[in-house]
């Protein structure tokens, strides 16, 4: 197939889809690997709006524009094993000498010298064509759905289950904002921990979307319908979830109006961009999409002021007995801006939930079937289960994923894996693909909210224990760590998940393509990535840390 029809058959914007199969159209899968999920990223079943090359988290992109994707498509399309490609903000900017075992595509995304690191600097180069906003595994072409945060809300769901609710959500209402790429794996994970939920979104679509994709079981335009079915169901004790078309902080207000106290309140509207990400309230999502365009600094105003009111509303929960918990969206920040000066009285769910996990290197492991055939994602499954036997939490995951995860696009895994574990688990699949196991290669990667790849003092690196929120030289040392390792591609962005001036992180992605090359590329890279959590948790002082060095054999003093 020549490049003309490759484009014709995969990439004709705005429809894309990755080719599946085990026949390759790049020269290697080293680099057919990056092409399929570049593709997979934009596919309709997976991206929030391929219209715009938005893959999720507000404005989070794959590419700048249609012209630098397929400039993109055609450079791997060519590349060979003794080069890479060097990726800048979604263009495709140059070919490097390199060897087969360096990584063969390097992303940089929406970096910016700290000063400069604002919305509206940013905001002034993307209307120049020179930026896009990468998100996290928008820009590095490693998003896998509503699935990529699956488990993470449902461990948080299950941590929170664990520490305030005696390890059981029956007969408890978990209620948030925002049911778009990432927050609509909440109603699922709520519904697999136990509990009865209600999802609030502006935008009707997102929910049906969620409908479609089977993460949601009902949608009301309603307050009073949805009121009454989820008052019912948490009554019952049924683990339904219902999603709400309104604007978030009118319905707290009006649940505090009706004597509604929720047991678990948290959000994940994108409220980390005021400008495309939030819609203020008071107004309609006809009225937000023009005026984002034509009074910029009066939406911003409103975006922060409604925040502001959202998190006062979760704030009066708090003190009617609410577990209320800041789910990563930087919404406390935006809130405080806005005028709300107790935002931050709210928690942050990684120091809460998610801390002791980063502290065994575990975050969010995934993995991709090429192939596109879901069997071989079971295959994969059933290969773990075999060999933990003992991990029952890592199967009983396994199970109830197998279960209720539909794909979207390429057919996909998460699962939380830690330190020894992710060696382990891409070795195993190496052999699956040599083996014949498995139809095609198996790509590995993770998302940039991992144990050491971020610098979030809002989030990731909130609350250190030695004050070290807003050190970025870790994830630069995991990007330094997994290139030298032999990933497949590695990413380096700023803004994910909080937005501009908040975060910097690293990705990586190793293809397990079933040879002896990438066998020994898996072993370095998949010691070398969770070894960074234990690392920078054992500097900031953690116990767990500290003991995970010696049973790692860590320790280089
Ligand atoms: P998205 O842009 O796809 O979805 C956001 C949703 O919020 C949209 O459906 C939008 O209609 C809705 N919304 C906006 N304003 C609203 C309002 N006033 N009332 C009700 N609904 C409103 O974003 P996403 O991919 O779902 O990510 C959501 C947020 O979570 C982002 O800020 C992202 O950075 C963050 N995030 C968190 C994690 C995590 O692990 N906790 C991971 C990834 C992303």
């Amino acid at each position: 197939m020549n490049y003309t029809e490759f484009i014709n058959k995969y990439a004709t914007h705005p429809v894309y889809q990755a080719p599946t199969g085990n026949q390759l159209h790049a020269k290697s899968w080293q680099t057919e690997a990056p092409l399929r999920m570049l593709l997979n990223n934009l596919d309709g079943n997976v991206a929030e709006n391929p219209d715009e090359l938005v893959v999720y988290g507000g404005t989070g992109q794959a590419a700048r524009n249609p012209e630098a994707l397929l400039q993109i498509i055609k450079c791997l399309l060519e590349l060979d094993e003794y080069h890479s490609l060097l990726i800048q903000s979604g263009k495709a900017v140059g070919i490097v000498r390199t060897h087969p075992e360096s990584p063969r595509v390097f992303i940089a995304n929406s970096n910016l010298v700290p000063v400069w690191a604002t919305w509206d600097h940013f905001e002034k180069l993307k209307s120049n064509g020179l930026m896009m906003y990468g998100q996290m595994t928008a820009g590095s072409w490693i998003y896998i759905g509503s699935q990529g945060i699956l488990q993470g809300t449902y461990q948080t769901f299950v941590a929170c289950r664990m520490k305030y609710f005696k390890g059981d959500l029956k007969h408890k209402l978990i209620v948030s904002g925002g049911l778009g790429g990432m927050g609509g794996a909440q109603p699922l994970a709520a519904t697999m921990a136990g509990a009865t939920f209600l999802g609030v979104d502006i935008d009707p679509e997102r929910i049906i979307k969620r409908l479609h994709s089977g993460y949601i079981d009902y949608i009301y335009y309603s307050y009073e319908e949805a009121k009454e079915v989820v008052l019912k169901a948490k009554e019952q004790g049924d683990a339904i979830s219902v999603g709400l078309v309104a604007d978030i902080g009118d319905t707290l207000e009006r649940l505090l109006t009706d004597g509604i106290i929720p047991d678990i309140v948290t959000d994940q509207t994108s409220a980390h961009d005021p400008l495309h990400g939030y819609v203020p309230n008071g107004i309609t999502l006809e009225e937000a999409y023009a005026m984002r365009i034509a009074e910029h600094g009066m939406y911003k105003a409103l975006a922060i002021k409604s925040m502001a009111r959202h998190v006062g509303f979760m704030l009066e929960m708090k003190r009617h007995g609410s577990i209320v918990f800041d789910y990563g969206n930087n919404l406390r920040e935006m809130a405080k801006q806005g005028g709300e000066k107790n935002a931050f009285d709210i928690n942050g769910f990684i120091p809460e939930f998610i801390r002791p996990l980063f502290c065994d290197g575990k975050g969010p492991f995934r993995w991709v079937a090429l192939s596109g055939d879901p069997e071989d994602i079971r295959i994969t499954d059933n290969a773990l289960i075999e060999a933990f036997p003992d991990s029952t939490d890592m199967i009983n995951w396994l199970v109830k994923a197998e279960q209720k995860v539909k794909f979207q696009g390429l057919p996909a895994r998460i699962c939380w894996l830690g330190m020894g574990e992710r060696e382990k688990a891409g070795v195993l699949f190496n052999n699956l693909v040599k083996s014949g196991r498995v139809k095609a290669p198996i790509v590995i990667g993770r998302d940039h909210l991992d144990c050491g790849s971020v610098a979030s003092p809002n989030r990731e690196t909130e609350k250190m224990m030695d004050g070290s929120d807003a050190v970025s030289d870790w994830p630069l040392l995991n990007l330094m760590a997994n290139t030298g390792g032999g990933a497949t591609w590695v990413s380096f962005h700023h803004g994910g998940g909080v937005g501009m001036g908040f975060s910097q992180h690293a990705g990586m992605v190793v293809v397990a393509d079933g040879t002896e090359r990438a066998e020994t590329c898996i072993r370095r890279v998949l010691y070398n990535d969770p070894a960074m959590g234990i690392f920078r948790h054992n500097d900031a002082g953690y116990i767990k840390a500290q003991d995970n060095m010696s049973t790692f054999n860590l320790s280089f003093k």
